[in-house]
């Protein structure tokens, strides 16, 4: 998070990292928590989030924060035994691409085959 972002105080993934609502967690480390999307599209959906407030991709790189992402996003397809067949990291930016919670989220798809393009 840059030091002009503001964090909201009802983000839905810090009260996640914070354990203050529920959720599958799969994995976490001192940077990172991947849980179960509530709303799975594949056998294998898993979200993972910085523990920091960082609101979206476009933020992510001055937050310093993707490589523990993205790391953590490999580890869960191994954890989740998908790394062989095949998986998907999606990250929407914005409304366009459909982004409905501004806190930075990578999406771990896998455990079936995958269209593409995407819609
Ligand atoms: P996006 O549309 O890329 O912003 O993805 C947000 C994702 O968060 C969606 O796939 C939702 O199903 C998922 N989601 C929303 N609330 C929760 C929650 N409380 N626990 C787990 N996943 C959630
Ligand atoms: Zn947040």
């Amino acid at each position: 998070m840059s030091e002009t972002t503001t964090v909201p105080p009802d983000c839905l993934f810090c009260k996640v990292a914070a354990g203050r609502i529920p959720a599958d967690i799969v994995y976490q480390d001192d940077e990172t928590v991947a849980f179960r999307d509530i709303n799975p599209q594949a056998p294998t959906h898993v979200l993972v989030i910085p523990r920091r407030h960082v609101p979206n991709a476009t933020e992510a790189a001055a937050a310093n924060v993707w490589e523990a992402v993205m790391g953590a996003a490999a580890r869960v397809a191994r954890q989740e035994g998908v790394h062989d067949r095949g998986y998907r990291l999606i990250v929407n930016c914005g409304p366009e691409a459909g982004q409905t919670v501004d806190h930075l989220h990578v999406h771990v798809l896998g455990g079936r085959p995958l269209t593409w393009p995407p819609g």
